[in-house]
């Protein structure tokens, strides 16, 4: 059997947001494909979650979709609420909603600037804040799992990588790295595993213009050593291996899935 699938996750129950379409739909499919049951969350499109969740009913799983807006405390709290109410805990969480508002730094708005923080980072802190807070009050499950508990923070290659036009989404990701590491730091003595994955180029809709003609996806090649662009599913094997004890000695680590576009890919020729 592949690992990967049927029993690695049996039993655990995954949140993940943004879970209604491209590397979160991935993420939830891959996970109810381990056994996970999953909380598909969505911000709008209640058919999107639904399709997911249908998805991994197919596929033998158990899911459902609940809407929130993750830079919203009410809305998280009440996702969670919904999640133990129904579930009873939560194992796994994976907080992967995010979004650009991409423009030139002199014409950026507060709006822009403040939307994208909210979203991407403070989203971050509010739902792993519920998360944290439930793994403590239950503890280690030993049947499900050695950790009380596992974080995935979905971040960007721009963790590290600067991102003129940008400048809003790289900070945001930026940030993203330093709450990942230093709440995994806080939180390790309590067993609770925080990670991060940082894509590269993922065929999803908030990259779109970058990939959907062949003019666009040669551009992007040049910055791909491995030569091709990502899929969805690239991100979603890794969250599983991640949320799994098969990484239960991880923690506090970003895992860079992003056929080396982290390598500077410019230093290949040159340099
Ligand atoms: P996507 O646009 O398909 O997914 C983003 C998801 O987040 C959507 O489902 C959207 O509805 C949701 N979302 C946005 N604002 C929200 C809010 N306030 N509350 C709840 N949900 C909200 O794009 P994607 O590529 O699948 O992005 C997923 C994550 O991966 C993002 O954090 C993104 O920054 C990151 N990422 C993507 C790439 C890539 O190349 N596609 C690369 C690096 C990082």
């Amino acid at each position: 059997m592949n690992f990967l699938e049927g029993e690695i996750l049996q039993g655990q129950r995954a949140l993940v947001t943004g879970g209604s379409s491209g590397i979160g739909a991935a993420v939830c499919r891959a996970l109810g494909k381990a056994g996970a049951r999953v909380v598909v969350n969505y911000l709008s499109s209640k058919e999107e979650g639904e399709q997911v969740v249908a998805d991994i009913e197919a596929a033998g799983g158990q899911a459902m979709a609940i809407q929130a807006d993750v830079s919203k405390e009410d809305d998280v709290k009440r996702m969670f609420a919904q999640m133990i109410e129904a579930w009873g805990s939560i194992d796994i969480l994976v907080a992967n909603a995010g979004m650009q508002w991409d423009g030139p730094f002199h014409e950026m708005s507060l709006k822009q600037w403040n939307k994208v923080l909210d979203v991407n980072l403070t989203g971050q802190f509010l739902c792993a804040r519920e998360a944290v807070i439930e793994f403590n009050r239950r503890g280690i499950d030993s049947d499900l799992s050695c950790a009380a508990g596992k974080i995935i923070c979905m971040s960007s290659v721009h963790d590290i990588i600067p991102w003129a036009g940008h400048v809003n989404y790289a900070t945001s990701k930026g940030g993203v790295l330093m709450f990942m590491q230093s709440l995994a730091q806080e939180v390790a003595h309590n067993k609770i595993r925080v990670n991060a994955i940082s894509p590269g180029a993922i065929k999803t809709p908030i990259n779109r213009a970058a990939w959907e003609t062949p003019e666009a996806e040669a551009e992007l090649l040049k910055l791909i050593p491995y030569e091709r662009v990502g899929n969805p599913e690239d991100i979603g094997r890794a969250a599983v291996w991640l949320a799994s004890d098969a990484s239960d000695y991880m923690t506090g680590t970003t895992s860079y899935i992003d056929g080396g576009m982290t390598l500077y890919p410019g230093f290949r020729e040159g340099g």
